[in-house]
């Protein structure tokens, strides 16, 4: 069974795009500082690095499925020139009221992507900026990192295993808990 590392998009390895926040055109697709390096350490730990994103902007006609895939395809390139291999992509390009199995917080990107790489989720990670990445790695039974750069308590509400500050940080984290769940160290 492999394991993997499973990272939201928006906020982990690209920042947001202008206005509303959706990336509709490469040019706005900024890959954070860090995130090609974190990529490859976690890669020669031994975990494959899956991306799984919401993108509601295709339900709303801002970019069609096909252009949401074109910057997939570049972002996978650019990232792979920097030694940073992406094992898979999955995105959920649908509205929350279409009641879609893959939507986080629902766990079925995750789950999809345990069948076609045989993950064994118990020893796999979820990272997100969200709480509903959080949300969505628990409901899959994974352990979780919320990337927060103000880690109080009041901005842990959705209680997952660790916070970290960037994904560089989570590195180190993720490779050095060989452990149960309770043997992270909850960064403040
Ligand atoms: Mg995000
Ligand atoms: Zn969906």
């Amino acid at each position: 069974m492999n394991k993997a590392v499973f990272l939201d998009r928006d906020g982990v390895i690209n920042g947001k795009g202008p206005g509303d926040g959706y990336i509709t055109r490469w040019e706005d697709f900024r890959i954070l500082p860090g995130v090609a390096e974190a990529i490859r350490r976690l890669r020669d730990g031994g975990f494959l690095v899956m991306v799984v994103t919401n993108q509601r902007c295709v339900a709303k006609g801002l970019l069609s499925e096909s252009e949401l895939q074109e910057i997939h395809r570049k972002m996978v390139v650019t990232l792979r020139r920097r030694k940073a291999v992406i094992d898979a992509v999955y995105y959920c390009p649908h509205d929350g009221e279409e009641g879609c199995n893959c939507r986080k917080p629902k766990p079925g990107m995750i789950f999809q992507a345990a069948r076609e790489h045989q993950i064994d989720l118990s020893s796999s990670w979820m990272v997100g900026d969200d709480c509903r990445d959080v949300e969505t790695g628990r409901a899959a039974g994974c352990r979780t990192v919320l990337l927060t750069a103000v880690a109080s308590a009041d901005s842990r509400p959705c209680h997952p295993d660790a916070i970290a500050p960037s994904l560089d940080e989570v590195v180190g984290l993720v490779l050095n808990c060989s452990g149960a769940v309770s043997s992270v160290e909850i960064r403040r």
